[in-house]
């Protein structure tokens, strides 16, 4: 690492605490994992800075700012697992990472989860499952084995109206999900917290930004 790098790293960090982020471990997380190498080159140049960039099929990399508040709402453990839609670039999967005990993620574009999983190998990130498929389904049960409940669930695409029931399911009673719902330009990031099988609070977090959250893998035309 060299010394301009550092100090983006540092000015990133510092301008999220500015912002409103507290949390010395996410603070750590976003410090450690190099975003500039989870985005395309054309723009990596703008990596650490606080802004969302395209990773291509369409689908942009979150603002750090946004992944920040997202894994603080969480509240993660080192004992927790954890279930993640939207793999996308692998970034927020990354941060997850090195924050709880493991990471399931699922990206409906397999293009975009293959460059994903050899970011995952590359960086060593042991903790990390990734599939494609259709995360509104929640964690499929593989070769008869079933993952769920997850302590925390978190969502990175917005669901239009509700979040699917799929995934409200699959958080153990005492957990978390974070997910924007809400249509384009009206989105809001939210917080559930599973009270009983049945019952769950949820409170607003902020207004956000998010491309949409789509059933089913995805075509490779899209
Ligand atoms: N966390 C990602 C953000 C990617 S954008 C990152 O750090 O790069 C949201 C991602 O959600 C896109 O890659 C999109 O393809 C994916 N997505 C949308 N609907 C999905 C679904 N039903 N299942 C799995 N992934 C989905």
């Amino acid at each position: 690492m060299n010394t301009q790098d550092i100090n983006r790293r540092i000015r990133l960090v510092m301008d999220l605490r500015t912002k409103g982020i507290r949390s010395a471990d996410v603070l750590g997380a976003i410090e450690r994992v190099p975003r500039d190498f989870f985005v395309p080159s054309s723009v990596s140049d703008q990596a650490w800075d606080d802004m969302a960039l395209p990773i291509g099929r369409g689908q942009t990399i979150s603002q750090p700012f946004v992944v920040a508040s997202m894994t603080e709402a969480l509240e993660l453990t080192d004992r927790d697992k954890v279930l993640e839609i939207g793999t996308g670039c692998g970034y927020q999967t990354a941060i997850l990472s090195k924050l709880c005990r493991r990471v399931y993620t699922i990206e409906r574009h397999r293009y975009l989860l293959e460059h994903a999983e050899k970011r995952f190998e590359e960086l060593r990130l042991r903790n990390v499952t990734a599939i494609a498929g259709d995360g509104m389904k929640g964690w499929p049960k593989i070769n008869g084995l079933q993952q769920a409940p997850f302590d925390k669930i978190i969502v990175t695409a917005a669901a239009k109206d509700k979040p699917p029931a799929a995934l409200l399911e699959q958080i153990r009673v005492g957990g978390k999900m974070i997910i924007p719902v809400g249509p384009p330009g009206e989105q809001s990031l939210k917080l559930f917290q599973k009270e009983s099988d049945e019952a769950y609070s949820v409170r607003n977090i902020m207004p956000v930004r998010f491309v949409p959250l789509l059933p089913n893998i995805a075509e490779d035309s899209e």
